[in-house]
């Protein structure tokens, strides 16, 4: 007796456990099927004429299903994060809203809320939503989710209908005609409408359909004709199997004895049909039967259209491959392209040229004309490259402004560096954005195959290399991959190094310039920082600011020039008095402080007892237009600390001199690059004559540098710029080699000065 309960118990716990198991599976499957589900809805609201929504538990629009409706309606209107009611240009009737929100708060679902919006043009739409709250996983109110629908055209019939003179009988048939018209065509829609919303995620199909149980078709939803091509009316009476291609009758017949057979419901039924025009649909069918009383009555259930399903697979492969902004392939479709064309190049011995291109003044653009012209500015590059280029080779955007364009079937290096010409020609010319002409420029690196790399990641980093190279050498060139640059990254990294403990070890110095005015009166000097170098010897600011630029060693830097230089400054004051100001050179991180900066300097006028009036801060052009706004924000409190301001190196920079007026500038200090053939250039004497004009206008005081013989001075003081430096007087000279030639100057009593020196 024991026994056999015993065993009784044992089998009922292992049906018990077998049942739990298969519930547990059931449980996982439907919540893969609902997943599933749920992203086929979403990708197929886009292409529905209904439109759905989803809002959070404070009722703000979360979720709006793309699509021409949804567009139609709300424009351009940002809509995340508002609730319906309170979207500008809508409309909610205050007593349906208030019942509404009566509803809202007992999440209850509600029915045909009308909003109306009248957009920019006065145009008036209306638009009806439903909506049922939805639950999370722990069963907690989420929010609603839910459908609206255009009725726009229903209330003005109906209306037409109000309107319509009692006399005028004609009229009358006529609006009555409309209506019932659109009636029947609203409550084809509300049926669609609620079967969508009630199973929103399980049935969420393209069209909705609806047989006897002979198959026939009984109802189906508009939608039905953009998939087959044949109009409701052409449907109805008719069976899916009169549209399906020979032999695909068999095909769903076996499917649904597979899947459950007659009078069960089925789930993405796959199957061929015949458009209208001929052409081949894939439809998914999911579908249950319909019962009255016990008897079958026919299906009901949605279609849909595969057709679109695959343009969206297609779409999102794109997606994955393409840079949304320019549409050109991404660095994985090019790594793909490229390990193709190096395979099928390994087997016909054959090259292969990967060009590495970074635009040269991107980031000013974005930095001057915000993100929205640099964003036209890299579709209109990738545009004018792409037009440019034959169709088996691969122009990608990785990113930036950096470009990569994979050369196919190269024949010769020549070749490739006829390319790089043809992509700095082509990027050469002007871009026409927001109404003004932009000069971009590019910088290129060429690495080919099998030479500079044997896999594409080798290629597109000797590319790189090879471009920064390009860079150094003073932009808008291409370089040739060459193995030194990989060793050169390496000694970067060891400079750098070498640069941190330099700051630790005051490895720099100051050396001085002195700025002469007219014929050798000495009015100021220029602090410029060098490196002693324990090994190298005395290292050039261009042999290491631009590294401690990129490392972030340069504010270190500039903080130990602005200390060394006002300490020097200070004890000058008393040793060698007759020195009216001194120049300090100021770097673009620096600038980039802001109020921090000001600080320093502030700090440091003080600590040495310096006026203000007795500094000059040079920035170059380059690093004031890089953050002109904050910038200016930055100078103007410079500038109430009495300190002065001059634009170094002007004229190399690439700004309109609209802006100089908005600066608080006091001197422009003319590039060396004009001065060097001021004496026989005449396009050069122009310029430096036109920078010289200028700054009398604008009532600023304009200087010259790398004056290196008489002629050119000559020249320059007959332009009238009358203050200057270069080694036409003299080098740059460390603080013992100034103080001696200010004294030697004064000792002369500064004969000198007044006559050629
Ligand atoms: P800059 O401010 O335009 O300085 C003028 C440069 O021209 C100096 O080069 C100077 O030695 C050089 N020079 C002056 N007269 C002549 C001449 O007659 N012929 C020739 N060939 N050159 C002349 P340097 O000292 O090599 O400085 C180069 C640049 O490095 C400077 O250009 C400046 O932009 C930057 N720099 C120098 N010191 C500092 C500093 O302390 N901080 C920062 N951020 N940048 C600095
Ligand atoms: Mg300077
Ligand atoms: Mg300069």
């Amino acid at each position: 007796m024991l026994h056999d309960a015993l065993i009784l118990a044992g089998i009922s716990g292992g049906i018990v456990y077998c049942v739990m198991v298969l519930i547990a599976r059931r449980q996982a499957a439907r919540l893969a099927d609902a997943i599933a589900a749920e992203a086929r809805f979403r990708s197929l609201t886009e292409l529905s004429a209904d439109w759905f929504w989803e809002t959070d538990a404070e009722h703000r629009i979360t979720w709006l299903s793309g699509g021409t409706p949804v567009a139609t309606f709300f424009g351009n209107t940002p809509t995340y994060g508002k609730r319906f009611w309170e979207l500008p240009r809508v409309e909610v009737e205050p007593r349906a809203l208030a019942a509404h929100m009566e509803r809202l708060d007992e999440q209850l679902p509600f029915f045909d809320l009308e909003i109306a919006r009248t957009d920019e043009r006065g145009a008036r739409q209306i638009h009806i939503i439903s909506g049922k709250a939805r639950a999370g996983a722990a069963g907690r109110f989420h929010g609603y989710r839910g459908v609206g629908r255009d009725v726009t055209e229903q209330r003005s019939a109906e209306r037409r209908l109000a309107e319509a003179n009692l006399a005028d009988i004609d009229g009358r048939k006529r609006a009555e005609a409309a209506l019932r018209e659109t009636e029947e065509r609203y409550r084809s829609l509300v049926t669609v409408g609620e079967q969508r919303f009630r199973d929103l995620v399980e049935a969420s199909g393209e069209y909705v359909w609806e047989t006897d149980a002979q198959w026939r078709f009984t109802y189906l939803s508009e939608r039905v004709e953009a998939v087959l091509g044949y109009s409701r009316t052409e449907l109805l009476g008719k069976t899916p199997k009169d549209f399906m291609p020979l032999g695909e009758e068999r095909v769903v017949e076996e499917w649904l004895a597979k899947n459950g057979g007659a009078g069960r419901p089925f789930r993405d039924m796959l199957h061929r049909s015949i458009h209208k025009s001929g052409a081949v649909v894939w439809q998914a069918v999911s579908g249950a039967p319909i019962f009255e009383g016990g008897r079958l009555m026919g299906y009901r259930g949605t279609a849909a259209d595969l057709t679109a399903r695959k343009q969206a697979d297609a779409r999102i492969e794109h997606l994955a491959t393409r840079d949304a902004l320019t549409g050109l392939p991404n660095r994985s479709l090019l790594a793909e392209r490229a390990g193709q064309a190096i395979l099928g190049a390994a087997r016909s011995r054959a090259r292969l040229a990967l060009l590495s291109i970074d635009l040269d003044r991107f980031k000013l653009v974005n930095q001057t004309l915000g993100h929205g012209a640099g964003d036209a500015l890299l579709r209109a590059v990738a545009e004018r490259l792409q037009s440019a280029l034959r169709r088996e080779d691969t122009l990608a955007r990785l990113g930036g402004d950096d470009f990569a364009l994979l050369w196919n079937g190269l024949k010769s290096s020549e070749e490739a560096e006829q390319l790089a010409q043809r992509v700095l020609a082509i990027l050469a010319r002007p871009f026409g954005l927001e109404g003004r002409a932009l000069h971009v420029g590019a910088s290129i690196g060429i690495a080919l195959y099998p030479g500079d790399g044997r896999d594409f990641a080798e290629l597109l980093r000797n590319a790189d290399a090879a471009m920064y190279h390009a860079k150094e050498g003073g932009r808008g060139t291409w370089r040739c991959y060459q193995p030194e640059l990989g060793a050169r990254a390496a000694g970067r990294l060891q400079v750098e190094n070498e640069l941190r403990s330099a700051l630790a070890r005051s490895e720099l110095v100051l050396h001085w310039q002195p700025v002469v005015r007219g014929r050798g009166d000495i009015v100021g000097a220029e602090a410029l920082v060098r490196w002693q170098h324990p090994v190298r010897g005395l290292l050039l600011p261009d042999e290491f600011v631009p590294l401690a630029e990129e490392c972030g060693l340069i504010r270190a830097v500039g903080e130990w020039t602005l200390e060394r230089a006002l300490s020097q400054v200070g004890a000058w004051q008393r040793s060698l008095p007759g020195t009216p100001w001194f120049a300090v050179n100021v770097s673009a991180p620096e600038l980039a402080q802001g109020d921090a900066y000001v600080e320093k300097i502030r700090n440091a006028l003080k600590e040495n007892d310096v006026d203000g009036s007795r500094i000059e801060l040079e920035v170059t052009e380059r690093a004031l237009m890089s953050h002109l706004h904050e910038n200016l924000e930055t100078l103007r409190r410079i500038g109430e600390l009495g300190v002065r301001l001059a634009i170094d190196d002007f004229g190399t920079g690439y700004s309109s001199l609209a802006y100089l007026r908005r600066l608080p500038i006091d001197k422009l200090k003319i590039d060396r690059l004009f001065l060097r053939s001021i004496d026989s250039n005449a396009a050069d004497e122009a310029i430096v004559r036109t920078i010289a004009s200028l700054a009398r206008t604008l009532g600023l005081a304009v200087a010259a540098e790398g004056i290196e013989g008489g002629p050119q001075l000559e020249r320059l003081l007959a332009l009238g710029c009358e203050q200057w430096q270069g080694h036409y007087f003299s080098e740059s000279l460390d603080a013992a080699g100034f103080e001696k030639l200010v004294t030697a100057g004064r000792l002369r009593n500064l004969p000198a000065a007044n006559q050629t020196p």
